[in-house]
């Protein structure tokens, strides 16, 4: 009996499983055993092995062949385990010799003729492999981003390509710092609307949900997509973290741009689709727009199980699902925004005749919950544009504002760090001056705020405050934190 080791690696949501793959071969009749995978699964990569080796100038031998995946508890959705199986089959037989094969972990689908396939989750298989030393053989068809070149990976494309002598992955310069997101929308095309502008450069300064309301073609959704070109460039960890979610799902790695990702959720969406699900566990909208703005529009017209599901990652910026098999946490750590229109027919407050009843407005509104709208800090009235104005305004009055916007968060972001440092204790990072601490507890005292509402206010006040590059907060920070939550 002869028998041979290779490791491979399972994808479990974001987080990669080392896998021992064994495989012996006895006299017997011939047969190919594949254990530890799920039955559907064995089958379908049986006959590609099978084929692929024959097809790549190898012979699958005539003996008995039991390969055994362990731990055999970890799940195994992919069909990336085909390469390192066949891997293992070959050592077994001598066709390869093993010591070539030393300190490599193989992932990979084959064809019928015996070419190798890019598999989900590659990305973060090869992270796993660098940070324990392994080096990973993968199919060269796949982008290997900047971000993957901190470990060492091997590529193959074919089967028969085992015959020679294996060469590096050459690393294509893919990375956050290499390609400037260059946005081109720009505040400057958007015409009027100065307090929602207001509210995007405080909301992407200062991380805040935001919420828009006015009527249909008011420009809500143009408003929501500037907030991309306003949020701070992509760290290298950050560029990291997007590119292993794009590789999970996107089944191949991405493209040479890296930019935050802009999601926009149509309220039909189901509540799996949108905090993620299935089996192999899939990451939903919320996580596709990790790091980057989710967008939901015509936001009373989700159901209430779906918005429900928002709280937990609205709070701690990731999401955990468990299902029978398996138990994930997928970071959904997004800038919400969300829309609305001021009553269902739209045209409330605006110059065109509103035929909703109170009722009707009443019921529209409280289909957003309580607590939902308590995590969203910034609720703003996009109102719609007076014709006047759009033919009066003069487009080169606000040609630079796109570029004021970004010097002005640059400062504030600039300002926040070095106070945070300095800073001694945590009560001194939200020093309130007197005046806005009595303005604070009468509008409490009139207004009902909840506890978290206070803090909310508080937060916007100080993120006001720091792009006023401003110590303590004033009164005229919080009267703007409050003017900027009307609802
Ligand atoms: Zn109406």
């Amino acid at each position: 009996m002869s028998s041979a080791h290779v490791l491979g690696q399972a994808v479990i949501g974001l987080s990669a499983h080392t896998i021992q793959i064994e495989a012996t071969i006895s006299n017997g009749l011939p047969q190919l055993n594949i254990v530890g995978m799920s039955e559907h699964r064995a089958k379908h990569s049986r006959e590609r092995i099978r084929s692929a080796i024959e097809h790549a100038g190898f012979k699958l031998p005539d003996r008995r062949i039991v390969i055994n995946l362990a731990p055999s508890d970890v799940p195994k959705e992919h069909a990336g385990f085909d390469l390192p199986i066949a891997l293992s089959i070959l050592i077994a037989s001598q066709q390869v010799e093993a010591s070539r094969f030393q300190g490599l972990c193989a992932m990979g689908e084959l064809s019928l003729t015996g070419e190798v396939r890019t598999v989900p989750g590659l990305l973060i298989a090869a992270l796993a492999c660098g940070q324990s030393g392994l080096t990973l053989l993968q199919s060269n068809q796949a982008q290997v981003g900047r971000q993957a070149s901190l470990s060492p990976c091997l590529g193959i494309h074919h089967l028969s390509d085992l015959k020679r002598p294996l060469s590096p992955m050459t690393t294509s310069n893919l990375g956050a710092n290499d390609v400037p997101a260059a946005s081109d929308a720009t505040l400057d095309d958007i015409k009027g609307q100065q307090t929602a502008k207001r509210a995007l450069i405080i909301a992407a300064t200062g991380g805040h949900h935001l919420l828009l309301f006015g009527p249909p073609g008011s420009g809500k959704t143009m408003l929501a997509k500037r907030m991309l070109g306003l949020m701070a460039p992509l760290t290298e960890q950050e560029a990291v973290e997007i590119a292993c979610i794009q590789s999970v799902t996107a089944g191949s790695l991405p493209g040479p741009t890296l930019e935050r990702p802009f999601r926009e959720v149509h309220h039909s969406t189901s509540a799996a689709a949108l905090i993620g699900g299935g089996s192999p566990p899939r990451p939903g909208e919320i996580t596709l727009a990790h790091l980057g703005v989710l967008l939901l529009d015509e936001l009373p017209e989700f159901t209430h199980a779906v918005l429900n599901q928002l709280r937990q990652p609205l709070e701690s910026g990731s999401i955990d699902l468990s299902r029978a098999h398996y138990k994930v946490r997928f970071p959904a750590n997004f800038q919400l925004i969300a829309a609305m229109n001021p009553c269902p027919c739209g045209w409330l407050g605006s110059r065109r005749p509103c035929r909703c009843s109170v009722e009707h407005i009443t019921r529209y509104r409280n289909r957003v919950s309580g607590p939902i709208l308590d995590r969203i800090d910034l609720q703003v009235e996009v109102p719609a544009l007076d014709p006047k104005k759009f033919f009066q305004e003069a487009p080169t009055r606000h040609r630079h504002e796109h570029d004021a916007a970004i010097d002005q968060i640059k400062q504030a972001r600039a300002f926040r760090l070095k106070r945070l440092q300095t800073s001694p204790q945590q009560t001194d990072k939200n020093a309130l001056d007197p005046d806005a601490k009595l303005l604070l507890m009468k509008a409490a005292q009139t207004l009902h705020f909840s506890a978290r509402a206070i803090q909310k206010l508080i937060r916007v006040g100080r993120t006001i405050a720091d792009l006023d590059c401003a110590e303590t907060i004033s009164r005229r920070h919080l009267e703007e934190a409050l003017m900027l939550r009307q609802n």
